[in-house]
């Protein structure tokens, strides 16, 4: 059995590097066999387990190819710890719907069972907290069955997850679609862990795991790496391991209910966020 799990959150909350790290962890210590399906435009969702291969996405070799021609063996690839990697990529800058991209790649993923059925986990890394078009397919369509937030302290942070919180509960009924958490990574913002404590009760679900902010992640990052790749023994690894072993044993998988305006408002008032 597949798991397969979208992750969402605000644009530069941490998504992709989460989304690495974490599968990272999950293959190297946890022993799983993992695809990270990157699905935001700027197609970096999975530089960090290829070492900074230069990634054919998908929409570009259809652009350059044809849609026959797209093989898997071009725009599949395989990283850290077997990891396989493919990016949607996105139309032109400018041209087009860059939903559209997500749509086609998944569906030509499928058509040509590359999500095959050995595998523990399949990620989507979508973009940003738009839950409309292309991006929302993941929730829509039961794509994905599990959803985990990445958000902090940040005011932005946690108004964008509950926004997603509203298109998740909105597609949950019809696709099955569930929120399995959120993932705390840290801003270290006043406070962070008590507000995200109390959004989290508040909306329906948990803080799956606080991850720290260290500087080792741009460390490793600079060198195209996943912490664990690069230091396996860091503290920073052992928060991403830390946080594969809560998913690997995550059975909490609610339809969020995600807050009225005033509410969060009345809450981001109480922690002082708004100075
Ligand atoms: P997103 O995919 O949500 O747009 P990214 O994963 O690209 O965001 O993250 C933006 C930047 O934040 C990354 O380049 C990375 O260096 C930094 N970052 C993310 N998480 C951490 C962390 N826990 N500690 C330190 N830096 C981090
Ligand atoms: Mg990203």
């Amino acid at each position: 059995m597949t798991r397969k799990i979208a992750i969402y959150g605000k644009g530069g909350i941490g998504k992709s590097t989460t989304t690495q790290n974490t599968a990272a962890a999950l293959a190297y210590f946890h022993d799983q066999q993992v695809f990270i399906h990157g699905c935001d435009p700027k197609a970096d969702s999975t530089r960090l387990i290829l070492g900074g291969l230069p990634q054919a996405t998908v929409m570009d070799t259809l652009r350059i190819e044809g849609a026959e021609r797209v093989t898997l063996d071009k725009v599949v690839k395989t990283g850290f710890k077997d990891i396989r990697c493919v990016e949607s990529g996105g139309p032109e800058p400018g041209v087009g719907c860059a939903g559209r991209g997500v749509i086609t790649a998944i569906d030509l993923m499928e058509e040509n069972e590359a999500y095959s059925e050995e595998l523990d986990f399949l990620f989507f890394d979508v973009l940003g907290d738009v839950v409309c078009g292309g991006f929302a397919m993941p929730i829509r369509d039961g794509k994905a069955e599990e959803v985990y937030i990445v958000a902090s302290g940040e005011m932005m942070a946690i108004y964008a997850a509950n926004n997603i919180c509203k298109g998740l509960a909105k597609y949950a009924r019809q696709s099955g679609v569930r929120l399995g958490g959120i993932i705390c990574n840290s801003r270290n913002v006043d406070g962070e862990k008590e507000f995200l404590n109390e959004f989290t009760a508040a909306i329906g679900t948990k803080m799956i795991h606080y991850v720290p902010r260290d500087n080792i992640v741009q460390k490793a990052e600079f060198n195209k790496q996943t912490v664990t790749e690069f230091q396996p023994e860091a503290n920073q690894a052992q928060e991403y391991r830390e946080l594969g072993r809560k998913i690997l044993e995550n059975e909490d998988f609610v339809i969020p209910k995600p807050l009225a305006m005033d509410e969060l408002e009345a809450m981001v008032v109480k922690y002082g966020l708004m100075d």
